[in-house]
């Protein structure tokens, strides 16, 4: 389908309201970029321009895009049965087989799946659960969730409020009552000269004297991503989750595992908590549960709650029109189909992930900006420095990663830039070569940034 590409941008500056967006610059720069196709790591936007998308969209394509098998599905689906929802004692056959093949793939003990369809709606269903669940256990004043500086857990009133966000809280009179944050566990910024696993253990235990601090009677539940995200893909050290852990069990504090992004595969697990050793009373999924092509989330909840809230709860006051849609979940099933029958979880951990994380320490090697790389699987993160020794940032308060991140957008490169950082998470299935174009490519990028903030 041809475009005309001036017309949709001026479509689009008179009526279209974009998420996350400064609408001022937008405009200021000529109107948005149109992307008009895509296949595996390839976007094409409308002027035929080929993009290399280090980021799988927005963290979500984990099988690539473009498979006909994902679309044959929801093609099948919508035929035969379109829409019908899980209300009033009714359901449809993908959206149970779902939530059993859920059930199945995460770890032991979470055996229910609550379906929504975006990530911010599951963490604002937990929240709900967390504190129903307290009340029911005769323990109403245990409302507070902790969550992390850094953290991000969406964009709803309740879970922005979970966030570690500051500017984002600032808007709207965030966080709501009842919400509270500590240190994020990031050793380039936090460990100095103790080291990761000693920094990890002194980050965990930071929760616990929250905990102590608000009375672990008022403490409900901790959040948290098993690696931070869109805070900046912060890889906690080892030592921390199993702290935390020992942490939540010892105050009888709920733990929530956020894995919007970590989940299906792309820290070389099928989740995050298997990498870390992480056993919550939820997880959050959504993304990579259909690897973005439509929308779908879930909530798995824990036997432990899901046994109070079934046997004593009697209704939940809670759910969507779109509950359990049964073509995001024919679509899910699908996509969990490629990513099994692909070895797309042993690829990412084992294979393209490490492949491309040597590709790049090679092309940066010595780069006078490059201050860390680390990853896990197929994220990961490139720290920019002024000083490589001392770890001194440049100043102006995380401008340098959105440079680096412009630089690699006129390169048709899209990686993402969050505070000093340039962050990637491409889809599991790229290849050598492709990586090996994500490496130049951003090689190109930061010798750009160096150039304009004068280190040569
Ligand atoms: N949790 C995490 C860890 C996320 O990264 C995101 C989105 N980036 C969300 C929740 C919110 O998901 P959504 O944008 O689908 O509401």
């Amino acid at each position: 389908m041809s475009v005309d590409t001036a017309e949709l941008k001026r479509l689009s500056g008179a009526h279209h309201w974009h998420p996350f967006t400064d609408h001022k610059e937008l405009s200021a720069l000529g109107g948005p970029r149109i992307i008009t196709h895509a296949e595996g790591v390839w976007l094409t936007d409308s002027a035929g321009v080929r993009i290399l998308d280090a980021m799988a969209g927005l963290w979500c394509v984990n099988v690539g895009y473009g498979r006909r098998e994902l679309a044959d599905a929801a093609y099948g689906q919508l035929t035969d049965l379109s829409f019908y929802h899980g209300f009033f004692k009714t359901t449809t056959a993908p959206t149970v087989q779902l939530a059993a093949r859920l059930a199945e793939l995460t770890p032991p003990g979470l055996s229910r799946a609550f379906f929504a369809n975006s990530g911010s709606e599951a963490n604002d269903t937990i929240v709900r659960m967390v504190r129903h669940y307290w009340a029911l256990k005769g323990k109403p004043g245990k409302k507070i969730i902790i969550g992390r500086d850094h953290g991000y857990h969406g964009t709803t009133m309740a879970a922005a409020s979970l966030n570690g966000m500051p500017a984002m809280h600032a808007q709207g009179g965030l966080p709501l009552p009842d919400f509270a944050h500590v240190m994020a566990p990031y050793p380039f910024e936090g460990q100095g000269e103790m080291g990761a696993e000693a920094f990890g253990r002194l980050a965990a235990r930071t929760l616990e004297e929250k905990i102590l601090q608000l009375g672990p009677e008022n403490v409900a539940a901790f959040i948290g991503e098993p690696v931070q995200g869109a805070g900046g893909v912060i890889i906690p050290p080892d030592s921390y989750w199993p702290e935390v852990g020992r942490i939540c069990r010892e105050h009888d504090i709920l733990l929530i595992a956020d894995e919007v992004i970590c989940g299906f595969g792309r820290l070389g697990h099928w989740f995050g908590c298997q990498r870390y050793g992480i056993s919550p009373d939820f997880m959050t999924l959504a993304k990579g549960i259909t690897s973005g092509y439509i929308p779908l989330s879930a909530v798995m909840v824990g036997d432990r709650v899901a046994g109070t809230l079934i046997e004593e709860g009697g209704e939940f006051y809670h759910g969507f029109t779109y509950s359990g849609h049964p073509v995001a979940c024919a679509v899910a099933l699908a996509n969990l189909d490629i990513i099994a029958r692909d070895g797309l979880v042993r690829r990412a951990g084992e294979e393209i992930g490490p492949y491309l994380r040597t590709r790049l320490e090679e092309v940066l090697d010595g780069h006078p900006i490059v201050g860390e790389i680390r990853s896990e699987g197929m994220i990961g993160a490139i720290e920019i420095v002024k000083d490589r020794r001392t770890r001194e940032r440049f100043p102006g308060n995380g401008r340098v990663g959105l440079m680096a991140r412009d630089h690699c957008f006129h390169n048709d490169l899209i990686m993402r830039g969050i505070r000093d950082s340039l962050v990637y998470a491409p889809a599991l299935t790229m290849t050598e070569d492709e990586a090996d174009e994500v490496a130049q490519r951003a090689r190109r990028a930061l010798d750009l940034t160096a150039r304009d903030l004068g280190v040569t």
